[in-house]
């Protein structure tokens, strides 16, 4: 029998809970350790949304990115996430900033997407490598649409891209000066100063949306979990990116 806290305690090996930042919140979030599980959905966000997913498949754990419980609670609306779960008796893994920067966590699985070789992280977040072929920066921006399935935008800097800094989700400018030492930065989203920043760095910097630089960790987890438990049921929960882009045709 698997239980939630076996489960819990194979995730703290791939990617301690002693790693995430001090604001942080992951771990077992939601329900109890003691739990059965036979069946778990992996998510990038515990949304309403995959709640019914998880619901609907007879899952009992959700191991998902995002912290379902962030900010502190003041109230529980029938409609959160937190009494959905409760609803539904499904317990919530977040695995946050201990996963960024873990071992084939969301900065790798990042880097990993554009084929990037000889990679160095100077801080948990941040990948840089050489991409497979050096391409233009215009021709980069495609690369990244492909990619990611998503539409950046950006800044251009002059010259071909031959190394590439990435970063999955949020970019404050703490990480900027790291980052700017590659020829080209893709990130997730960040502020109109950070956006300022890039543009006057003179280098190219897409904005590829934190979903679409995120989104690849829920196969990952599922990856994971079905490796070190084959008789769980492990199913990736179907997610969309909050905002689409009102001119494309998907
Ligand atoms: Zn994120």
């Amino acid at each position: 029998m698997i239980t939630v806290q076996m489960i819990f305690d194979f995730l703290q090996q791939k990617a301690p809970l002693s790693a995430a930042e001090p604001w942080d919140n992951p771990g077992l979030l939601a329900g109890d350790g003691s739990k059965p599980v036979r069946r778990v959905v992996t998510a990038l966000d515990v949304t309403p949304d995959v709640i019914r997913q998880a619901a609907a498949d007879g899952a009992e754990l959700i191991v998902a990115h995002h912290p379902v419980i962030f900010a502190p609670l003041h109230t529980l609306p029938a409609d959160h996430p937190v009494y959905l779960l409760a609803q539904h008796s499904l317990a919530a893994l977040c695995w946050h900033t201990n996963l960024d920067v873990a071992a084939g966590g969301v900065a790798d699985t990042l880097a990993a997407a554009f084929g990037l070789t000889g990679i160095t992280a100077a801080d948990g977040y941040t990948r840089i490598g050489t991409l497979p072929r050096a391409m233009t920066p215009l021709e980069l921006a495609g690369t990244v649409n492909r990619t990611l399935h998503t539409r950046v935008r950006g800044c251009c800097g002059t010259g071909p891209v031959r190394t590439l800094a990435v970063f999955g989700g949020a970019l404050d400018e703490n990480s900027l000066p790291h980052l700017l030492q590659a020829d080209a930065i893709v990130f997730g989203e960040c502020k109109h100063h950070v956006r300022l920043l890039l543009a006057r760095s003179g280098k190219t910097a897409w904005e590829a949306g934190h979903f679409a630089t995120e989104h690849a960790v829920s196969s990952v987890l599922a990856g994971w979990l079905r490796e070190a438990f084959p008789q769980l049921h492990v199913t990736v929960a179907e997610e969309r990116a909050p905002f689409f882009t009102p001119d494309d045709p998907a």
